[in-house]
């Protein structure tokens, strides 16, 4: 189901410092423009797109936080956002506030970024009080009986509270959890965070055996290891186009704005600036054919190893996200890159004619 919804990162601002963040901090703070972004949803109406999805750094940082919701009320998608909580007094107040009821009514659900079972494993991770500012949020939304996720990054310093953040979950009434797999970063290495390749494995094994006994949903992000070496995720189907902080339609949101990656603009398809959306599109369709005809060559090749199948590795080094792996040559996953180091992916313009 292609062009279901679409993802936001509305700005790369972000009021944490997470020792896992993937976002590239280097770059300057930027915030999608509202005038774009209304132009882009006016668009997306002929595709009979349904949801809005709103990523950052800190989506609810935005300045302009209740004109985006506008807009997305005003052309009738639903919509959800992903945040720290940190903020999250100040957007209730935009949320809940009667005389625009569109945007509760429209709000599907909140996602919240909860990296432990416990108060002192979060907070490591994300900096002292989170923790406290995400019971505060889930016991608002729970009151209005809004959907609530919760998504925890699997490392080294929370791996052990895999077991105990389904109990929390579920003690809290969550609607569903989410899993994922830490996508690697200098910063993460430095601070001991990155696991090996068989705890990743273990970790899924892990969660499979929650998700058979326990009552709440339990999914696993992308990025986890698949059985097939050719495995379609939802950004090579196009199920969710994803649109950057400075208005760029990019290749996945896993990929944009890669922190020390060693080029970023790999993955950008279009500048939604001066692209209309269905040219950008194709351009998109073209991107994710020559990513394709690429894999196949690779895997005609016989060069793919054991961790070609987490689909996201794979992509990172494709794209020359992760080119400082190879400083710690000791490590699985260098090891791997440094053996199989490849990539496909092929600069290119990424201006057009304005034509919106
Ligand atoms: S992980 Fe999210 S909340 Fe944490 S610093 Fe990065 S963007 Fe901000
Ligand atoms: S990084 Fe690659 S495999 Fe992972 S979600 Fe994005 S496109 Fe799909």
């Amino acid at each position: 189901m292609s062009f279901y919804e679409m993802s936001f990162e509305l700005t790369n601002k972000c009021n944490l410092s997470c020792l896992h963040c993937l976002r590239d901090k280097a770059d300057m703070r930027s915030y999608i423009p509202v005038e774009l972004f209304d132009s882009i949803l006016k668009q997306a109406k002929s595709y009979n797109l349904q949801h809005i999805a709103f990523t950052g750094g800190e989506p609810t940082l935005h300045p302009h936080f209740s004109r985006i919701i506008d807009t997305v009320v005003k052309y009738g998608y639903t919509y959800h956002f992903v945040t720290n909580a940190w903020n999250f007094l100040a957007v209730w107040k935009i949320l809940n506030d009667p005389r625009f009821p569109g945007r509760l009514s429209k709000l599907s659900g909140v996602s919240i970024s909860l990296d432990g079972a416990t108060e002192k494993t979060h907070d490591y991770i994300r900096g002292k009080g989170s923790f406290k500012k995400i019971m505060q949020a889930i016991s608002i939304l729970k009151i209005k009986g809004i959907d609530i996720s919760v998504q925890i990054t699997i490392n080294k310093k929370n791996f052990h509270e895999i077991e105990q953040m389904a109990m929390l979950a579920s003690e809290l009434g969550l609607k569903r959890l989410f899993y994922a797999h830490l996508e690697p970063t200098d910063r993460a290495y430095e601070q001991d965070l990155v696991l090996s390749p068989q705890q990743y494995r273990e970790a899924e094994q892990r969660v499979e055996r929650l998700k058979s006994v326990m009552k709440i949903e339990i999914n696993f992000s992308l990025g986890h290891h698949e059985p097939l070496m050719f495995f379609q995720c939802r950004a090579l189907t196009m199920y969710s186009p994803n649109v950057d902080y400075k208005g760029r339609l990019t290749f996945c949101c896993q990929l944009s704005g890669y922190t020390d990656a060693p080029e970023q603009e790999l993955d950008t398809v279009a500048d939604l600036n001066t692209v209309n959306l269905y040219d950008a599109h194709k351009m998109w369709a073209d991107m994710i054919h020559k990513f394709n005809i690429d894999k196949i060559e690779f895997i005609k090749s016989g060069g793919a190893t054991d961790l070609d199948y987490f689909p996201c590795f794979y992509c990172s080094k494709y794209f020359n996200k992760i080119d400082w792996i190879q400083k710690y040559k000791d490590d699985p996953w260098a090891k791997d890159y440094i053996k199989t180091k490849h990539r496909h992916a092929e600069k290119k313009h990424i201006s057009g004619k304005k034509d919106r």
